[in-house]
């Protein structure tokens, strides 16, 4: 008993925020009714277009008297966020701004995300926290190879990791030969990129004479901006030899440190700044605890733009079970996707994270695929495109490969859908976002 109590001390005096991150469950949603309850106020009385949404739906910030009375909120969606771009849902005035954050806009008008000096503050702290139960510490160094820019990844990094005190190299991303001489050179431990990227760089390292496990400092791995699987995790970790984290966020949000990943690898909501609901993506009704729905975020501190209950459209499970960590924060489950990538394949519900699944659970298979959806008639059709490894090209066979990655999905997805194996390096890499689905 007394080693247990002593190393339950130990683990929760090394968390970044013990008094948040240990504090006991129904303490902190009282600490999320306070602040709801002020972040409710505010928006109805600062802003027009909330107070008209809240007017519409029949609730004033008064009916809030718990955290259940979020139900009586209405959705925020994209597409409230697109009609009042760029600034009709600020809360303080531009002049109050000290920062602008903006999503790429590929698929319409992007979503600007405007903060405070107060937001900057809460961005920073969430992501010291999550870089810290990473293993991030005072002596490491982030080579971050998020994208700089508008794009929120690489700035929420480096923030978090100056907080810290670690050493920052803000490479960006790109310009993969001189990422690997560079990592070498500055004596890189921590990487932040996305994961198909990793797998990329550690290409271009073979590439150029290096052994990924053997000739680098490299022990951490924070990734995220992809929906990503168990196995590609693996996979990753195997070729670098390091433990990759997962990262979350959304520029609705915050941008990354929604959630701080445990030595356990789970994924703690830091709930006292966002608190999370499951809904049924159909009726919007909310789900219970444990079972697989769209994450909705109301942010409870947020100064600038408070996003009250945004509509994520990621499809995740939500729990409240203690972790073995110490950490009393909420859990959310890896996103299984992005109701945007579900497709309907011969009336089957199929998400690209179960097909890289079974992927890679395959021996000899790389971490470069791609799926290729057609349209015929009124049916979709799908077929998928992977790259072996060198080792396994080389052997031959590769119809045997073809048939046991088929065979693994089918166990998956009871579907037949075809493989096709096509030789090392011949489908595009990314440099950021990997581009999984092709439309022919
Ligand atoms: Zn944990």
């Amino acid at each position: 008993m007394l080693s247990f109590l002593y190393c339950y001390c130990i683990s929760i005096m090394d968390f970044w925020s013990p008094d948040i991150e240990a504090m006991p469950l129904d303490e902190l949603k009282e600490l999320q009714l306070r602040r709801l309850q002020k972040t409710v106020r505010r928006a109805y009385d600062t802003n027009e277009a909330y107070h008209r949404l809240f007017k519409e739906a029949g609730v004033a910030p008064g009916d809030i008297r718990s955290l259940d009375d979020l139900a009586r909120l209405p959705f925020l969606t994209k597409d409230d966020l697109r009609h009042y771009y760029p600034f009709g849902l600020l809360c303080v005035e531009t002049d109050d701004c000290v920062e602008l954050h903006a999503s790429s806009g590929t698929t319409g008008t992007p979503v600007v995300g405007p903060y405070t000096r107060g937001d900057v503050e809460v961005w920073t702290e969430v992501m010291a926290r999550a870089l810290w139960a990473n293993g991030m510490r005072q002596s490491d160094v982030l080579q971050n190879a998020y994208g700089y820019g508008l794009f929120t990844g690489a700035h929420g990094f480096e923030k978090g990791a100056q907080r810290i005190g670690a050493l920052v190299v803000p490479i960006g991303s790109g310009n993969t030969r001189r990422q690997i001489t560079l990592m070498k050179d500055f004596g890189t431990t921590a990487l932040s990129c996305t994961p198909s990227y990793s797998l990329y760089m550690a290409e271009v390292a073979r590439e150029m004479g290096f052994d990924p496990r053997e000739d680098f400092r490299l022990r951490l791995g924070l990734f995220g901006a992809e929906a990503w699987s168990d196995e590609m995790r693996a996979k990753i970790e195997e070729e670098w030899g390091i433990v990759a984290h997962e990262h979350y966020g959304l520029t609705e949000i915050i941008g990354p440190g929604v959630v701080t990943e445990c030595s356990h690898k789970r994924l703690h909501v830091n709930a006292d700044h966002f608190v999370t609901e499951i809904i049924d993506p159909q009726t919007g009704e909310q789900l219970p605890p444990g079972e697989e729905g769209e994450l909705v975020f109301t942010t409870v501190t947020k100064e600038a733009f408070p996003a009250i209950r945004f509509r994520t459209g990621d499809i995740a499970r939500y729990s409240e079970e203690p972790c073995a960590c110490g950490r009393t924060l909420p859990v959310q489950s890896r996103i299984k996707g992005r109701s945007d990538d579900m497709m309907k394949i011969k009336g089957v519900i199929v998400f690209p994270s179960q097909i890289e699944a079974a992927i890679m659970a395959v021996e000899g298979t790389s971490g470069n695929y791609q799926l290729v959806k057609r349209k015929q008639r009124e049916m979709n059709s799908l077929s998928i495109k992977i790259e072996p490894t060198e080792e396994r090209h080389a052997q031959g066979h590769l119809d045997d490969l073809a048939q046991k990655i088929e065979e693994e999905v089918y166990a998956v997805l009871n579907l037949h859908i075809p493989v096709e194996v096509v030789p090392p390096n011949t489908i595009p890499r990314s440099l950021g976002k990997a581009k999984r689905v092709v439309e022919e």
